[in-house]
């Protein structure tokens, strides 16, 4: 999904700068912290704002953290699915970029007759300078 930017609000403009400078996910309170000088000052306009990003693929929630990170696979096709590989040692997250995951689990959930849907995939483990 190419990152167009000219159909965004100000507020919206201002938390996807702040997650593109990011590595780590955010939560929503951490970003709030760090805009707080830019004017934004309500949690509810931090929570508007991510929710349109997140609509738009631009930004993906980790459920499990509670927390968000900027959408960095130009091929991701999937609003409603995210797929991470989290390290347990050093925190860090990373996007699975598998573009046939969607259809692997669709797969895999036919065979037990379930009807996939979405999916929020989140591996633990430890990453490649955490692993050495
Ligand atoms: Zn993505
Ligand atoms: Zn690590």
């Amino acid at each position: 999904m190419p990152l167009k930017n000219e159909n965004l609000t100000r507020n919206q403009k201002i938390v996807l700068d702040l997650l593109k400078n990011t590595k780590e996910p955010l939560g929503a309170y951490t970003i709030l912290t760090n805009i707080e000088k830019k004017g934004i000052k309500a949690p509810l306009q931090v929570y508007r704002a991510l929710d349109k990003l997140i609509e738009s693929g631009k930004v993906h929630k980790i459920e499990s953290k509670n927390a968000y990170i900027i959408c960095k696979n130009s091929n991701c096709n999937s609003l409603k699915s995210t797929s991470f590989l989290i390290c347990e040692k050093c925190d860090s997250v990373s996007e699975i970029k598998r573009n046939n995951l969607k259809q692997d689990l669709s797969i895999l959930s036919e065979e037990s007759g379930f009807n996939y849907a979405n999916h929020n995939l989140e591996i633990y483990g430890l990453c490649k300078s955490c692993g050495d």
